[in-house]
């Protein structure tokens, strides 16, 4: 047998290891320090209520006989691919029933695409970034180039036209930085993307949290994108469902005369069994106006947390991105330090966890992410012990 040995380049991230290790440590020696975690990019409050309702309801016609289901439809039951497209036709957006996939979330089908696509493609990937882009192509051989994205483009990236990419992957609101693309950046990437002949994966995981209305929450919104850009959404981040894992994928059928999206079809009933029909059930109760409500108040919690978050910084005049239209924080570590020591001082001085920016890439070294997905009281004294610490 022979291995795959791109694994061999795969660069091991100590990067949550290290902090879960650093932050036990001094738990230990400090058995009565109160830490606050603002660190991990997870949700803290429980699904909506009319997600719970549905899944109980689903999970009730699964026990009689005339109501069970065994295997659904690989690409997701009709009821769920029909509320996703009245979710986006309400924000001007007309996708095919057949353009939408629904999966087991992002994650796995930022992954998956890339069976579609040869190990010659050269891949086009913000530094800092999420994590999982770059693995996956290493895993598969491919060559990866970097944007940078820094403080001068404001964490936001334009295309070059010198360099030359074939999967050019962009996220916005972007996790770590929390900052988001405006409708004439994304343009100018659709441009890009169609001089190029290449394809476009935009992450739209975050898109719930855009507040400026005149910010794209599709890549659709742009003109063009149609033909040359897949997105990536999920309920995980909108409706609570880390845990419970539901997404989609729109494969738009303006790409290539429709033959990507009868490949990724292709993929995916080859390869994909569907996601639970009780959780589908709990993503379409998430999308009614009743569902959606609670999804928000949700959000808007989530947001306040941040805009406190935001006031804090300013007040110490510390330079960030994010917090207005996303649940992350990017700030640029006082004083000139750097990413590791500012987490350790942190830890030490106020006992609050964050994430050394370091850990998404070169250019997040001097930079720090705080999360916005907490409780109230522990953000706001969290924020209290900051302003203490560095006023
Ligand atoms: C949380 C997150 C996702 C969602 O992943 P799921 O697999 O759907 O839970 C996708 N992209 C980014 C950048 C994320 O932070």
């Amino acid at each position: 047998m022979h291995i795959n040995e791109n694994y061999r380049n795969l660069k091991e991230s100590y990067l949550f290891s290290n902090i879960a290790k650093k932050v036990s440590e001094y738990s230990a020696a400090h058995p009565q320090a109160k830490l606050i975690r603002m660190g991990i990019g997870d949700v803290t409050l429980p699904l909506p209520k009319a997600t719970v309702d549905a899944m109980v309801e689903a999970a009730r016609e699964m026990g009689k006989r005339e109501t069970f289901r065994g295997y659904g439809p690989e690409q997701g039951y009709g009821f769920l691919k029909e509320s996703i497209a009245a979710y986006y036709a309400r924000r001007g957006v007309m996708l095919d029933e057949h353009e939408i996939f629904v999966s087991d979330g992002a994650k796995s089908d930022l992954g998956n695409i890339l069976d579609l696509f040869t190990e010659e493609n050269v891949a086009l990937i913000p530094d800092p970034v999420y994590p999982a882009y770059v693995d996956t192509n290493i895993m598969a051989g491919r060559r990866v180039l970097y944007m940078e994205a820094n403080e001068g483009n404001g964490f936001l990236p334009l295309p070059d036209y010198a360099v030359d990419a074939d999967i050019i992957y962009l996220c916005s609101p972007n996790n770590p930085t929390g900052a988001v693309y405006g409708k004439a950046a994304l343009s100018a990437w659709v441009e890009y993307a169609h001089a190029k002949s290449a394809v476009i994966f935009f992450d739209a995981a975050y898109e719930a949290f855009i507040a400026d209305p005149s910010l794209p929450r599709s890549i659709y919104e742009i003109p063009g994108a149609k033909s040359c850009a897949v997105e990536f959404c999920s309920f995980s981040k909108i409706a609570g469902f880390t845990g419970t894992r539901c997404g989609y994928t729109v494969v738009p059928k303006g790409i290539m005369n429709g033959e990507l999206n009868r490949m990724w079809l292709h993929r995916q009933t080859t390869k994909f069994n569907g996601v639970p029909y009780i959780v589908q059930r709990g993503a379409a109760a998430a999308l009614t106006e009743e569902g959606f409500g609670q999804c928000m108040a949700n959000i808007s919690y989530y947001k306040e947390n941040a805009r406190i978050m935001a006031e804090a910084l300013e007040s110490l005049s510390i330079w960030f991105t994010g917090g207005k239209n996303s649940p992350y924080i990017w700030l640029r570590c006082p004083n000139g330090s750097k990413s590791w020591d500012f987490f350790d001082t942190l830890l030490k001085e106020a006992n609050v966890v964050g994430t050394p920016g370091a850990g998404f890439g070169n250019n997040g070294e001097g930079y720090f992410r705080l999360t916005a997905f907490g409780n109230r009281e522990a953000t706001v004294e969290a924020m209290e012990r900051i302003k203490e610490l560095l006023g």
